[in-house]
């Protein structure tokens, strides 16, 4: 592919818009106006000034990926892209409308894809112009590291969709999981209850947050515990995840722990607003409880 448009310039779209720059393509990011494009785009040079701060890139590199990082203002220009990625917020109602604005520029033979991590691509399909080219494309964080990419194909996903998708993901250096269209399709099954689960065991108080992470990552040879995790996803989108789990399966295990809600509701949503179950304002994370 030669031109991709990312629709979402948060921690994932800024991720995606950088690997896929670093990867020869031109990418177009778009947010909910052309300030959020920007300042998602100052943070990718900023993230490039660390690797080349640490010698893992050359200025030249640097500048060049950053070159082919176009922020725009609305979806106009991109009638050029071969594929949009959609990362914007994981709530369903701001998916539609995107899918349903972006896709009156879909050019014709072009992919729209979904980064989310838990709404069924399915029903998502239905609210793009073509649902036989509508598929799932599920990033994990940070995009510039993590090896995996999962590959979601709806049931009116067709198979050439499917075969140019993941022929894309592992252009992108990436190890490609197959996942049937199913809620939390397979690492975030996998994950979300754990966090839950873990924050049912802190809002139970049987154990501090250091000790629980400290637990998984020692006891179960993880490199994170599963609150330093939470925090580093961002607890809203854990919270919609979990949400989606249980909504969608009707089973009780999904309940999202109450702890968790109240975080969400004080807008103590980890890293990416300086507070969620460590505080983050000074130079190392810090507990809370
Ligand atoms: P984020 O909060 O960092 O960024 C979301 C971005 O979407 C924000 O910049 C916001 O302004 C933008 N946005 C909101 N409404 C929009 C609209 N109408 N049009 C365009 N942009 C809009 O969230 P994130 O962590 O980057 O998550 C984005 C998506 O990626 C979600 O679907 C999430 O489930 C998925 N995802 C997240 C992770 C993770 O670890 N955080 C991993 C895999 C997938």
């Amino acid at each position: 592919m030669r031109a991709v448009a990312v629709i979402g310039a948060g921690q994932m779209g800024t991720g995606i818009a950088q690997t896929v720059a670093q990867h020869g393509m031109q990418v177009l990011l778009a947010d909910v106006d052309r300030a959020r494009a920007e300042a998602g785009k100052a943070n990718i040079d900023k993230a490039l000034g660390k690797l080349v701060g640490r010698g893992k890139m050359e200025i030249a590199e640097a500048e060049a990926l950053l070159g082919r990082i176009s922020p725009v203002s609305d979806y106009t220009p991109m009638t050029d892209a071969e594929l949009i990625i959609e990362a914007a917020t994981e709530r369903e109602e701001i998916k539609k409308a995107i899918f349903e604005a972006a896709g009156k520029q879909l050019a014709s033979g072009a992919i729209m894809a979904s980064n989310t991590s838990s709404i069924p691509i399915t029903r998502m399909g239905n609210y793009a112009p073509d649902p036989a080219r509508f598929i799932g494309l599920h990033f994990f964080n940070p995009v510039p590291v993590m090896g995996l990419i999962e590959v979601i194909p709806g049931l009116a996903t067709a198979q050439e969709t499917t075969d140019r998708i993941t022929a894309f993901a592992r252009s992108l250096g990436k190890e490609v999981v197959l996942s049937q269209d199913e809620p939390g399709f397979v690492v975030n099954r996998i994950l979300l209850p754990m966090i839950n689960e873990a924050i049912f065991v802190l809002g139970q108080s049987t154990a501090n947050i250091e000790d629980i992470d400290k637990g998984c990552r020692l006891g179960l040879n993880h490199p994170m515990g599963p609150l330093e995790l939470a925090d580093f996803v961002g607890l809203d989108t854990c919270f919609e995840i979990i949400k989606v789990l249980y909504a969608t399966t009707g089973d009780s295990k999904y309940r999202p722990a109450p702890l968790l809600v109240k975080y969400v509701e004080a807008g103590w949503l980890g890293r990416k607003t300086g507070r969620g179950f460590y505080d983050y304002s000074g130079d190392a994370p810090v507990p809370t409880r």
